[in-house]
């Protein structure tokens, strides 16, 4: 048997390597200055303070090396600090920072938006507007969908998650820690059942859009809906794919109705689900697409893409914003935009998804409080439930994932019961990395059992 070389991607051997406890202290006394310094509102979910990251692995500055689960919650999807994002911005950075296109325009911006009216679904006229956050990309969406309509009411769904703006905030579902206290929300906002298969039971996912369009017809009236905004895999909510049939059924209900149809592809989208948008994989061509997180390597950019008559119809200066597409962003975007198509990101996303499904399956025999086992590409989840039952099982899942936060992993929890442990490693991840982390998962269920 030989032993495979030492993987080394942006100088950093990609190998979980643990020096003190974690957190050590050097991130103990930093986060001693961030209880002093930052709003007790920021949490944190594992406090080590990161000093470098590349490929699978974070650095912290103890010096241990962290396996990344979680890409900055689906942001880094190219890997940290890819080359391909960090040359294009070093470079950008020294040419100039920032003028305001509204002011005085640059390529680069032009440049984002033709790649996102080209890769996004359908091949009909598209136009394109640039934010700094998923938050903003889905505020503006909205803003363009009552534009075109001249309606007002906007229809999302149970567990969808939207932002944290006062308008975003209205549109997630979930109140702690995202809403609670922070009322009053944004007026004409409608939530409607979405397909969860594994809460469902017997009713498949066209019954459940019947639901659906049965409240928004007896509820709103179709002709008050300016938008329906749905993650068409949740994100937040716990990865849900919604069972064949929903997604398209709401989608075309819309359609039959006028109203804009928008797809939130901000966690979902490029690559990170096996296609560049999951919408494509349903059929969908959405209206309007809104992204983020993995659209730049990691620096703050957010679009809305869509329908040229539908992105055209609001008035002149109606859109923007003063770093809305900054040119160091742009820059980012086409940098990872341009690693993704070299390097087949939508087959690395499957090939993940075929190990972490494989592993997970196998995990399941040995442990029943595994009750579902979903998601896409490098989108993955599993929800933890009391065996046997779909009772929610939070107390596992903060002890999972306690455990492989103290043994180098860095995972992420999820849902709207705070039962889902949720996957969203960088495609840039050494597969022997990946199995090293799930590894760890199957001693944590082990530990904890
Ligand atoms: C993260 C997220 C948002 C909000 O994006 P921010 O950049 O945090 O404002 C909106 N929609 C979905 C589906 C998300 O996952």
């Amino acid at each position: 048997m030989t032993i495979a070389a030492e993987q080394v991607i942006n100088g950093i051997i990609q190998e979980r390597n643990l020096v003190t406890e974690l957190p050590g202290p050097r991130s103990l006394a930093l986060l001693a200055r961030k209880e002093n310094a930052v709003s007790a509102g920021v949490g944190i979910g594992l406090p080590v303070f990161i000093t470098k990251a590349g490929g699978g692995i974070l650095i912290d500055a103890d010096g241990n090396s962290l396996i990344d689960m979680g890409s900055g919650i689906a942001v880094t999807t190219v890997g940290n600090a890819n080359p391909e994002v960090a040359g294009r911005v070093a470079a950008q950075v020294a040419n100039f920072t920032h003028t305001c296109f509204m002011v005085t325009p640059y390529e680069g911006y032009v440049e984002v938006c033709e790649v996102l009216n080209r890769l996004t679904p359908g091949d009909h006229e598209k136009r394109s507007a640039l934010f700094n956050s998923g938050a903003e990309a889905v505020e503006n969406a909205v803003k363009i969908a009552r534009a075109f309509t001249g309606r007002q009411a906007v229809v999302v769904v149970e567990h969808g998650y939207h932002g944290r703006t006062n308008l975003t905030m209205g549109m997630t579902a979930k109140n702690m820690p995202y809403k609670h206290s922070f009322g009053p929300f944004a007026p004409e906002i409608y939530r409607v059942p979405v397909s969860y298969p594994f809460h469902d039971g017997p009713h498949g996912g066209a019954e459940v859009a019947a639901w659906a369009i049965s409240r928004m017809e007896k509820e709103i009236g179709a002709t008050n809906i300016a938008a329906i905004v749905i993650e068409p895999i949740l994100g937040e909510g716990g990865f849900s794919v919604p069972a064949p049939g929903y997604f398209k059924a709401i989608a075309d209900y819309a359609h039959a109705n006028g109203i804009v149809f928008v797809a939130d592809e901000i966690q979902s989208g490029f690559a990170r689900t096996g296609d560049w948008f999951a919408s494509e994989f349903e059929g969908v061509v959405p209206d309007l697409i809104t992204t983020a997180k993995g659209i730049a390597g990691g620096m703050p950019l957010a679009a809305v893409t869509g329908r040229a008559e539908i992105m055209d119809s609001v008035h002149a200066g109606g859109l923007g914003g003063t770093y809305g597409g900054n040119p160091v962003a742009c820059a980012a975007a086409l940098g990872s935009m341009a690693w993704m198509q070299e390097h087949d990101a939508r087959q690395i996303a499957k090939e993940i998804e075929a190990v972490m499904l494989s592993r997970l399956t196998a995990m399941q025999i040995n442990h029943p409080t595994i009750g579902d086992i979903r998601g896409r590409g490098a989108m993955i989840a599993i929800e933890l439930v009391k065996p046997g039952t779909i009772e929610p099982d939070a107390a596992r899942t903060t002890a999972l994932n306690k455990y492989c936060h103290q043994h180098g992993v860095v995972t992420l929890t999820a849902g709207t019961y705070g039962n889902v442990f949720r996957f969203l490693p960088p495609l840039t991840i050494p597969i022997p990395l990946l199995e090293e982390a799930l590894g760890i998962l199957e001693a944590a269920f082990e530990a904890t059992a």
